[in-house]
C-alpha cells in the first residue's frame, strides 16, 4: 500500500505537487488556530498553576475555578469582535476570507489579512520544499518541519517565545527520524542537537554576562538543536551567519518602514527559522559556493 503510493507519487509529479499544495493549504488554516491559541492556552496554565499555588498557601478552601475547555479543536473559531460562529464554507483556506471580502459575515468587522497569507505562506513554502527536493520521505519530513516552523515564526513574532509545545515534539521528531535512516546517522544527530543547543546557549550567557542584558531566550537554543539534529553540527556555523544576515536585512527593512524611534525588541526565533530553513533546502549549494569562492 505504501509503496503504491509513493510509486504513484512519483510517477504523477503533479498529483504530488497539487496534494502537498491542498493539503499545506488546510494546515495553514489549522497554523493560524495554533498560533493564536497556544499562547493563550500556556497563559490559561500558568494562571491555573498560581491559583493553586497561591491556594494552597492561603490555605484556601475555596473549590479551583472551573473554565470551559479552551484547546486547539474547541471552541471552534468565533468573530473576535461578535462572537459569531464562523462557517464552515468561510474557513475555507484564503477563498473563505477573499468572498467575505476581508469582513465578518455578520457585523462586517475586518479580518486580519494575515490569517490569508499565512495560509498562502504556509502552502507556498511547502511547494517549494516539494519542488526542490521531489517525492521521498525527506520532503514529507522538511514539509513538517516547514508547517513547525511558520507556527513558531509568527508565535515568537507575537509573543517573543517558542512554546516547547511545539519545539521538544519536533525535536524529538527529528532525532526519532534520524533513527530511520532518511537524515543523518543517529549519532550525529544527537551530536548536532547538543551542540545546537549548547552553541547558542554559551552565546546567551556570554552576552549576558558581558552586557547584563538578555539577547534571546531558551526556545532559540532549542530550534538550533532542532536544526543541529536535521543537518549535522557542520550547518550549524552557517545557520548562525545566514540568521545574522537575515536579521540585519529585516531589522533594516523594518527600521525604514517603521522608522528610527520605533525599533521595538525583534525576537530572535524567525532568523533562526528563516535560516534553518534556507540551510535546510540550499545549504549544500551555498556551502560548495562559498567554499569555490574562498578556496577558488
Ligand atoms: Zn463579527
Amino acid at each position: 500500500m505504501y509503496s503504491e503510493v509513493l510509486n504513484l507519487m512519483q510517477s504523477q509529479p503533479w498529483f504530488f505537487i497539487t496534494t502537498v499544495f491542498l493539503v499545506s493549504l488546510a494546515i495553514g488554516s489549522f497554523l493560524n488556530v495554533v498560533i493564536y491559541r497556544i499562547p493563550k492556552i500556556m497563559q490559561n496554565q500558568w494562571q491555573s498553576e498560581c491559583r493553586l499555588l497561591l491556594a494552597d498557601e492561603l490555605a484556601d478552601s475555596s473549590q479551583p475555578q472551573q473554565s470551559a475547555p479552551f484547546n486547539l479543536i474547541t471552541p471552534s473559531s468565533t468573530c473576535p469582535k461578535c462572537n459569531t460562529k464562523i462557517k464552515p464554507w468561510h474557513n475555507i483556506p484564503i477563498l473563505g476570507w477573499v468572498f467575505l471580502g476581508g469582513k465578518c459575515a455578520s457585523c462586517k468587522a475586518p479580518i486580519s489579512v494575515r490569517y490569508p497569507a499565512i495560509e498562502a505562506l504556509t502552502a507556498l513554502m511547502s511547494l517549494v520544499v516539494a519542488w526542490q527536493l521531489g517525492v521521498s520521505e525527506l520532503t514529507l519530513l522538511y514539509i513538517a518541519v516547514t508547517w513547525a516552523l511558520v507556527a513558531l515564526t509568527f508565535i515568537d513574532i507575537d509573543h517573543m517565545l517558542l512554546p516547547d509545545q511545539i519545539t521538544l515534539p519536533l525535536l524529538w521528531l527529528v532525532l526519532m527520524v534520524s533513527v530511520f535512516g532518511i537524515t543523518i546517522e543517529p549519532s550525529e544527530a544527537l551530536i548536532g542537537a547538543a551542540v545546537g543547543y549548547l552553541s547558542l546557549w554559551s552565546v546567551y550567557w556570554l552576552f549576558k554576562l558581558v552586557t547584563g542584558k538578555e539577547g534571546m531566550g531558551y526556545g532559540d537554543f532549542k530550534l538550533m538543536a532542532v536544526f543541529g539534529a536535521l543537518l549535522g553540527w557542520q550547518a550549524l556555523p552557517m545557520i548562525i551567519l545566514l540568521s545574522s544576515v537575515v536579521g540585519a536585512v529585516l531589522g533594516i527593512t523594518l527600521l525604514t518602514i517603521q522608522g528610527r524611534d520605533k525599533a521595538t525588541p525583534i525576537p530572535f526565533g524567525p532568523y533562526i527559522a528563516i535560516a534553518g530553513w534556507i540551510a535546510m533546502l540550499w545549504g549544500e549549494q551555498i556551502q560548495s559556493a562559498y567554499m569555490s569562492a574562498v578556496f577558488g
